[in-house]
């Protein structure tokens, strides 16, 4: 018997909703977001009464509150935006709820995130007893599962850790972006990060870049961006010399995204237009299509895993994990293109993980400090197989 709240009704909301309706260990569920009439779309799709919905505004703890001491749910599965996570962690605190997320906090008015603010609600939850399980999506979430499972079964140390981000679907638009587009915009533009021997050597956008081969996709040119989950994999596994995050772009992607900064509309910060204060980016994201739109008509694969070299027994070994996930496949299966499903099911899988008291603890903690084994034994019946290549060239 455990109750989830789901807070949040985008495109991962949709899938998490539809994945944790659909499995007998949560009793009741609930979605709640901004917009109820995307809850009540979401439920009515799933049927039979067994999502129940509400209006929620997650930057409100009280108004928070007031929803959890009604459903009083066990997890609360938090998909909304990154800017909510901290309200909803002192809501959990306060109410006495679980958590999990797919994306570490950010502050609205600052293109920043980091684990900071979110590891520093480690005493609170440990003190509540209450589990806080963060960053559960593909990436953050399963490229941390799939280190810790090189590590538990296939590595004595990890010494170069490279996740590699590839999405070589096509949705036909001339530019859209595949999740939320103000985060997407503010995570792709910011400086390059990567962490070598102690420290974090930080690059101009997209300075560092090369050719990288993806299986069942082949070449794809590649770019060192920074990406949330290095920060606690480097602290978590402190044998890795250099861990870093590459992701594919296109030249069309890119030309879009050089003229959106070079014209100021990825400005964050409030401007007036004819008496009004608007913030650029969110204007954009108002004209920009709505990233659960672009299913419908998305062909193509996303290939995301980890490429590992370390050591086994004394000696030097490459290893290479990972998913493949088709977008008409997501598409047929949830009505959402594969950067919503290949979030959404494993924070779904994570939500079960900790309702059948295999994923438990007091505390606040990252993906990769819970057993990988159980939750990569269901990833693939649950709709995202994964795959490994064991000494083979792995180009970086
Ligand atoms: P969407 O923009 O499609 O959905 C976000 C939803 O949250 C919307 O329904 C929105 O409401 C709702 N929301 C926003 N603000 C509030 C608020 N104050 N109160 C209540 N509800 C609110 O985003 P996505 O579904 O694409 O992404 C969801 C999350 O998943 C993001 O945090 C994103 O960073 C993360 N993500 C993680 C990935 C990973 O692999 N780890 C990959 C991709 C995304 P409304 O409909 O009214 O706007």
């Amino acid at each position: 018997m455990c109750r989830a709240l789901i807070i949040g009704a985008g495109g991962v909301g949709t899938v998490v909703t539809q994945k944790i309706a659909a499995n007998p260990v949560f009793s009741d569920v609930m979605l709640a977001s901004r917009t109820k009439s995307k809850c009540d779309a979401v439920a009515a799709a799933i049927g039979g009464n067994r999502v129940k919905t509400a209006q929620v505004d997650a930057d409100n703890v009280a108004e928070l509150c007031e929803l959890f001491r009604s459903f009083k749910p066990d997890i609360v599965v938090n998909v909304a935006l990154p800017y909510q996570d901290l309200t909803i962690m002192d809501a959990c605190l306060e109410c006495g709820c679980n958590y999990l997320d797919t994306a570490n906090y950010e502050p609205k008015d600052e293109a920043h995130f980091e684990y900071s603010w979110q590891w520093a609600y480690q005493d609170r939850f440990k003190a509540a007893g209450l589990t806080a399980i963060l960053g559960c999506g593909f990436d953050p979430g399963v490229t941390a599962i799939f280190t810790a499972y090189a590590a538990k079964h296939h590595f004595d140390e990890i010494h170069y850790l490279d996740i590699v981000d590839c999405n070589a679907g096509n949705h036909g638009m001339a530019f859209a972006t595949n999740f939320n587009p103000e985060i997407n915009i503010r995570e792709v533009t910011q400086k390059g990060r990567y962490y070598e021997n102690g420290e974090w050597v930080t690059t101009e956008p997209h300075e560092i870049h090369q050719p990288l081969n993806y299986p069942g996709i082949g070449e794809r040119e590649s770019y060192v961006i920074y990406h949330e989950e290095l920060e606690s994999l480097v602290k978590n596994y402190p044998t890795i010399k250099r861990a870093r995050f590459w992701m594919t772009f296109g030249q069309e992607y890119l030309t879009h995204l050089r003229v959106i900064q070079n014209i100021g509309m990825a400005r964050i910060d409030p401007i007036i237009y004819n008496g009004v204060e608007i913030v650029p980016i969110q204007f954009l994201k108002a004209v920009l299509p709505d990233p659960k739109s672009l299913g419908a008509n998305y062909h193509g694969q996303t290939s995301i895993g980890c490429r590992i070299r370390g050591i086994k027994d004394g000696k030097e070994r490459t290893y290479y994990i990972y998913n493949n996930c088709d977008h008409e496949q997501a598409y047929k299966e949830t009505g959402t293109q594969a950067v919503s499903f290949t979030t959404g099911v494993p924070a779904a899988l994570g939500a079960s993980m900790w309702a059948k008291g295999l994923w438990r603890g007091a505390g606040v903690f990252n993906v990769e400090e819970f057993d990988p084994d159980p939750f990569l034994a269901e990833l693939g019946p649950q709709g995202l197989p994964w795959h490994e290549l064991f000494d083979v060239d792995i180009e970086v």
